[in-house]
């Protein structure tokens, strides 16, 4: 807990400054779903569009996260809410510096998701649920996850034996046992130009 003698300096640069200086709107673009669902993947060709077409991106991503800043948690419900609110936190430093941020994270939790949400206006974010079946996530199984968790030799895995709650209103929705990569950041394209965070001609 900050305690009371901790006071929040204004700082001299302000966000529109940045963002003028980076000639773009930022905003977070959180990919949440279960694992091997596709949200690191289709993030990356994301990420790799909007960096092509002269865009400012920074991509946090679960596990990456998870050797560094949060390498204390674990996936207990509790560490899980933790890692979540510490991330949105960082993602809302990054948006604060004027880039377009996009998270890939499980985020199993609506409260948790809520959370992030929460901490930014309604023009600044935007969910992307990667809804591929579970069935298709396990047979993809790219880290051999599913199958240690079906041996129970990984407890508390998302989808096995702890619970992913679905979004109720996402952004957009994709499933990848349908959609190629191509079409899923097409779709996430449209959308942030839709919004006005892209231009719509580049
Ligand atoms: P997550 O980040 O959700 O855990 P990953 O992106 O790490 O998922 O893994 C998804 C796996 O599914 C990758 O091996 C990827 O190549 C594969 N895959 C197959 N088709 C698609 C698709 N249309 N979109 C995204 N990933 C796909």
């Amino acid at each position: 807990m900050a305690d009371n003698n901790v006071v929040w300096h204004g700082l001299s640069v302000s966000k529109d400054e940045r963002c003028d200086l980076n000639k773009q709107k930022p905003c977070l673009i959180w990919f949440t779903g279960l694992s091997g669902s596709g949200k690191s993947t289709i993030a990356n060709a994301l990420d790799r569009w909007l960096y092509d077409n002269g865009y400012h991106t920074y991509l946090l991503d679960g596990d990456n996260v998870r050797h560094g800043l949060n390498k204390d948690l674990g996936f207990s419900d509790e560490d899980r809410v933790e890692n979540i609110r510490r991330v949105g936190e960082v993602s809302k430093l990054f948006v604060d510096a004027g880039v377009i941020t996009l998270s890939a994270f499980i985020s199993p939790f609506k409260s948790e998701r809520k959370i992030v949400k929460d901490m930014f206006d309604d023009s600044e974010y935007l969910e992307v649920f990667i809804n591929t079946p579970l069935s298709v996530c396990e047979e993809r199984d790219p880290k051999g996850l599913y199958a240690k968790a079906r041996k129970g030799e990984i407890k508390q895995f998302t989808g096995i034996d702890s619970e992913y709650e679905s979004p109720d209103s996402p952004d957009i929705a994709i499933d990848t046992s349908i959609d190629s990569v191509g079409d899923a950041v097409s779709s996430i394209v449209q959308l942030l130009k839709a919004r006005k965070i892209l231009k719509s001609v580049l």
